[in-house]
């Protein structure tokens, strides 16, 4: 028998990653069917494990670089290795899942002409000259270095879910997300939040890279994940991009401090050189999110590392 009353299905590409995950959890709880596509590259079914048998959860192991005939109302592109470990590891391979992936996905939601999101990034600003960053700048990217293969990616997946909505009259939501960081980060990914409390925990030195003077604006995924909501559940005219982020910003050797002083962790910080390209300020100015939206991150750093720090302690104690 059909079921007329089913709830709505959302699918989510990189699913079992640390921010898809969450997005999950909180579809689940709002009662969504959730589809999770993933390749498992940098997720970790363990993400996911607790939904296994949840009645409205469904794993489908699979690489959008290649095409996906499913049904779904919603669908939430995040498939894509987000740490410079991971995205440098196969930088050809970053590339196509930026670019290809999003093609198959909108083709997706074309032929379900359903709304679409796109967790885009504050990479596509570059190494920044305008400071905070807001959407209406073009960013300072550079085509040819490390880093392009991501950067680059994001940028030519957001030009694609702006030509399928001219061309093909698709509803488009594109997040450009800032630095953002809590419980299932990926312990080997070496983003600056995780390895820096990971190494904390063990005694270990911390990699400054640089002199620490270089700043973040940290946000924690509770806050992040309840823009996403906001954002998909916007009228068609509200399409982005749109920045997502704290706008608190840190030095890197600020935040290196606090993760030293609320570990109680006897590590020293020990230099390291700066990578190539890596971008010495970023901070999101968040006043569209705030206008259209009516968000603004509320955990402080210090709670967020706080939660952050006990998740990895209780990982690392369990081996
Ligand atoms: P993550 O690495 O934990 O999650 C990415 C997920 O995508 C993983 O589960 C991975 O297995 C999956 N994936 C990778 N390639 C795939 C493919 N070809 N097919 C199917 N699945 C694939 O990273 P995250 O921090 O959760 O990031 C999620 C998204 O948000 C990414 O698109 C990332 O670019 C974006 N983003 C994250 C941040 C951040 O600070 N966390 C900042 C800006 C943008
Ligand atoms: N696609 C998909 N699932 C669908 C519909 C399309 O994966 O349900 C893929 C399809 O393989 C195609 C891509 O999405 O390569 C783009 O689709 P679109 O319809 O825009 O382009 P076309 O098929 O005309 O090339
Ligand atoms: N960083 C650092 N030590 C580390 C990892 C990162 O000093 O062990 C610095 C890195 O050079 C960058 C900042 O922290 O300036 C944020 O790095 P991350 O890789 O987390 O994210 P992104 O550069 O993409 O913002």
């Amino acid at each position: 028998m059909p079921n007329y009353n089913r709830s709505r299905r959302v699918a989510v590409a990189g699913g079992a990653g640390f921010l898809g995950s969450h997005l999950i959890d909180r579809l689940i709880d709002r009662g969504d069917e959730v589809v999770c596509i993933d390749n498992l590259f940098t997720g970790d079914k363990a993400n996911i494990a607790h939904l296994r048998n949840h009645p409205r959860f469904e794993f489908i192991r699979h690489d959008v670089c290649f095409p996906l005939y499913i049904e779904a109302d919603e669908i939430y592109n995040l498939a894509c290795p987000a740490s410079p470990i991971h995205y440098q590891h196969d930088p050809v391979q970053t590339t196509k899942v930026s670019v290809l992936g999003a093609i198959n996905l909108l083709g997706l939601a074309k032929r379900l002409r359903c709304k679409i999101f796109q967790a885009s990034t504050s990479e596509v600003y570059g190494d920044p000259v305008l400071h905070p960053q807001t959407e209406e700048y073009w960013g300072n990217v550079n085509p040819i270095g490390i880093r392009s293969c991501y950067d680059e990616g994001k940028r030519c997946a957001e030009t694609l879910f702006f030509d399928y909505r001219r061309q093909h009259h698709l509803s488009i939501k594109v997040a450009r997300i800032f630095n953002t960081y809590g419980p299932r980060m990926h312990p080997g990914d070496g983003r600056v939040v995780s390895n820096f409390i990971i190494q904390a925990l063990r005694g270990e030195p911390i990699t400054l890279y640089g002199d620490g003077s270089q700043t973040r604006s940290f946000c924690y995924y509770e806050d992040l994940i309840e823009g996403f909501l906001r954002l998909m559940d916007t009228a068609d005219d509200i399409v982005g991009p749109i920045n997502l982020g704290n706008p608190v910003e840190f030095t890197i050797r600020e935040l290196a401090e606090q993760v030293i002083e609320l570990t109680g962790s006897a590590s020293r910080i020990v230099a390291h050189p700066r990578p190539q390209d890596d971008p010495m300020q970023r901070k999101p100015d968040i006043g569209k999110a705030q206008r259209t939206l009516d968000w603004e991150p509320k955990v402080p750093l210090r709670d967020g590392l706080i939660k952050t720090i006990a998740y990895f302690d209780a990982l690392l104690s369990s081996g």
